[in-house]
């Protein structure tokens, strides 16, 4: 359908797409397999995140060209909404988006690079969608100003790579890691703060005989609690509406017993929570002594990087997924109740090459320090919510070698199996990115070509270190070239 009439004998740019389109929607899909219905989902997804692109270079050219001042209205926002009768909140992202994501030119004509450059790649490429970009803008707009601009580039670089593989709601999670490595003594996490900020309200009791409770935690009482909520609220634990649940820290109930009680179990998490603190607080509890959880003793295990000790800057990371600054975490362990884990970059020479089906407690803890979480690409589980699986299955001759474990959590573990639609892992080999890691083959339908994946989840600081060691030294060539050319200028050819 054309709007004007007297331009339609004109051919236009869209010409092409439009037909296209009108071809897609009387196609008939009944000779398909189900392989081409996934592949046509997915060339249509593509083009889609491609078209978004498009729309950037248009709202570029109408701005450039003054097509607001032109048409009378005024701004972009209102062109769009007035043109195109979008509503005023998707014209104000469409703006925005053309803003940061679009190639610009200055006076000359020359054209100037994308303020996120790496996400305006991908959304070039139809690998990421207009959520991926709005959740990566939303990050790093959080980013203080008073951080280098290295910091900056290397963060929308990992997200724009990152926001390829993963979901849009991932990339909240990888920004907040970033926030916290990239300014630890900033505006956002301030120290001081933080403990002014600290607070726990037990509001006054109501008629009913609840109480509201509302207030903000340090990241020490975090550090804490969490451990304890994974253990003592782990669903089927003191459960008080199911008399055989396990009670207290239940350390001699069997494994089925505790299944079939999770399975029993119909509290919301935030029961739960409830219900591991009056386990906690009960008469008879010794929160020093609740013993173990998925075989690690239940007390604060933090790992830190040699590095960030050094520099006296950077996060230690608990088994539970959570950041505790530096200062905080070294006087945690000066209490001596949390293990603290000292990770050296190098790896962890754990060779301990058992002939046993199950891991030891020190290459469960290596593995902890090493990789933080679930090694399935895109999983947040953090360590505590994991078990140690083989990469190679013992049943097919898999060693129990620290090189062949891993941490999965057990709903990603239950992925892995040989039928349809199951993944498989791997020791990613010495020539990949990432050697030493585990790699994880998705099922087809993921991916046709079954390329290995590592979950870059639990790592942002080290990909936030490499990705600004990559920064440094592009910089360097770039100098270096133009340095070069300069001397080529100076000296003509004979
Ligand atoms: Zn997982």
């Amino acid at each position: 359908m054309r709007s004007s009439d007297e331009a339609a004998s004109e051919p236009r740019v869209t010409d092409p797409l439009v037909d296209a389109v009108a071809e897609l929607l009387d196609a008939s899909l009944v000779a398909l397999t189900d392989a081409g219905v996934l592949d046509a989902m997915r060339d249509v997804e593509q083009a889609k995140r491609q078209l978004a692109a498009v729309e950037h270079r248009l709202l570029v050219a109408a701005d450039e060209r003054n097509l607001t001042y032109h048409t009378g209205a005024g701004t972009l926002k209102k062109l769009l909404t007035q043109t195109l009768r979008i509503s005023h909140p998707d014209a104000a992202a469409r703006v925005a988006a053309a803003k940061t994501l679009g190639t610009w030119h200055d006076m000359a004509g020359a054209e100037v690079q994308a303020l996120h450059p790496v996400t305006a790649a991908a959304q070039a490429d139809g690998a990421i969608s207009t959520d991926h970009v709005r959740e990566i803008a939303k990050v790093l707009k959080q980013i203080p100003g008073s951080t280098a601009n290295a910091g900056f580039e290397a963060a929308e670089q990992i997200l724009g790579e990152a926001a390829r593989q993963v979901l849009p709601e991932d990339i909240t999670k990888i920004g907040r890691d970033i926030l916290a490595r990239l300014d630890p003594d900033g505006t956002l996490t301030d120290d001081r703060d933080r403990q002014r900020r600290r607070a726990l309200r037990i509001g006054s009791q109501r008629g009913d005989g609840m109480s509201p409770i509302s207030g903000e935690i340090t990241p020490t009482l975090r550090a804490l609690l969490d451990p304890v909520i994974a253990k003592m609220g782990r669903p089927g634990m003191n459960n008080p509406d199911d008399p055989e649940s396990p009670t207290g820290s239940a350390e001699n109930t069997g494994r089925d017993v505790l299944d079939a009680a999770a399975r029993r179990d119909t509290r919301s998490s935030a029961q739960r929570t409830h219900d591991a603190m009056v386990a906690l607080l009960s008469p008879g509890v010794d929160p020093a002594e609740l013993g173990s959880h998925r075989g690690l003793p239940v007390s604060t295990i933090l790992s830190i990087s040699v590095d960030d000790i050094e520099s006296a800057a950077g996060v230690a990371t608990t088994a539970t997924g959570g950041t505790v600054p530096m200062t905080d975490a070294l006087a945690l362990a000066e209490r001596a109740l949390p293990w603290l884990v000292v990770f050296d970059h190098a790896g962890v020479p754990l060779h301990l090459g058992r002939t046993k089906r199950l891991a030891s407690p020190g290459q469960r803890m290596a593995l902890i320090a090493a990789l933080h979480g679930c090694t399935r690409p895109g999983c947040e589980a953090p360590a505590s919510l994991c078990a140690v699986h083989h990469v190679t299955d013992w049943t097919k001759n898999g060693s129990t070698d620290i090189g062949n474990l891993t941490l999965a959590c057990d709903r990603c573990h239950a992925l892995v199996h040989d039928g349809p639609g199951g993944w498989q892992t791997i020791v990613m080999d010495s020539a990949s990115d990432h050697p030493g890691r585990t790699g994880w083959i998705p099922p087809p339908h993921i991916d046709p070509t079954r390329t290995p994946r590592v979950n870059h989840r639990h790592h942002t600081s080290e990909l936030l270190a490499t990705t600004l060691a990559h920064l440094h030294t592009a910089k360097e060539q770039s100098r270096d070239h133009r340095r070069w050319l300069r001397e080529q200028q100076l000296q003509p050819a004979a």
